[in-house]
């Protein structure tokens, strides 16, 4: 699997007069998990939809994987992202919904070709690839056994896990989470958190995972990142961050109930 670096330079962005993110500078290894940390507002979904390429920075520049994305379309950065809602398409099966990346991308270019050669030898074969390629990323999710199903049919920690099969099947450079437990009851959130960081580490994607909750952060990542107000307040492990708060605020943020 690709694991890329991710550098984000000098990001800055305006609402109007609103400031939401002054100049965050942030360095993310290749192939680690990131927990953006902080209270709600303070800006953690819009460096995410920054990276993702769906809000311009008013400043700044990304980075992934080596290449500069700041102005390219998020089509074209090769990232994949979990929504909170899971966002799944209902009126397809599970595995359309984990396939449907892979459909887009391989099969397109039949889109333009007379009939006959969509059912060609060759598109046969792309059809044999992904089928096989969707039966593997559903046995590392526990799902294969759910093909069939339409996401009605399928519990909360289920759907989260076809959104996350559909986000890695086309092997990102970078995948992003926003909050995406935070729909789910207590004992769900607990098992997902460790499956989620079990996964990562055996996919070794580059992963940025945004929360509110710091016990989530705490026990996930490899890199905590507190936010505040739009600036970065400390970065570093779980353990220096608990150990070592660099700043009173972040201290205060560790001790409040989550
Ligand atoms: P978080 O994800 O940490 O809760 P957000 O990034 O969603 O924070 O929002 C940070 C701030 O930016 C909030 O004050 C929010 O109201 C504001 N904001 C976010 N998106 C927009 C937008 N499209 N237009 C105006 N203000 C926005
Ligand atoms: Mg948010």
């Amino acid at each position: 699997m690709k694991a890329s670096r991710v550098r984000i330079q000098g990001i800055s962005k305006r609402f109007g007069d609103l400031e939401v993110l002054r100049r965050i500078d942030l360095d993310i290894e290749p192939g680690k998990l990131v927990c953006l940390l902080g209270p709600s507002g303070c800006g953690k979904s819009t460096l995410l939809r920054i990276l993702a390429g769906f809000e311009p920075p008013t400043e700044g520049t990304v980075s992934i994987g080596g290449r500069d994305v700041t102005t390219f379309p998020s089509k074209k950065r090769d990232i994949a992202m979990v929504f909170q809602n899971f966002a799944l398409y209902p009126h397809m099966s599970v595995e359309s919904n984990i396939a449907a990346p892979l459909v887009m991308s391989r099969l397109s270019f039949l889109r333009r070709q007379p009939l006959f050669r969509f059912f060609s030898p060759s598109a046969q074969k792309i059809r044999r690839e992904i089928r096989e390629r969707v039966v593997e990323t559903a046995s590392l999710l526990q799902i294969d056994k759910l093909l069939k199903r339409k996401p009605a049919q399928l519990s909360g920690g289920q759907k989260q896990r076809v959104a996350i099969g559909r986000a890695i099947i086309r092997e990102p450079l970078l995948f992003l989470m926003d909050e995406p437990l935070s729909s789910l009851d207590a004992g769900l959130r607990t098992q997902m958190r460790g499956e989620i960081a079990a996964l990562q580490k055996r996919l070794g994607i580059t992963t940025i995972f945004v929360t509110h909750d710091q016990t989530e952060a705490m026990t996930m990542a490899d890199q905590v990142v507190v936010m505040s107000g739009g600036v970065i307040l400390q970065s570093g492990s779980p353990r220096e961050i608990f150990e070592d708060p660099a700043h009173l605020s972040v201290a205060k943020f560790l001790g409040s109930p989550s």
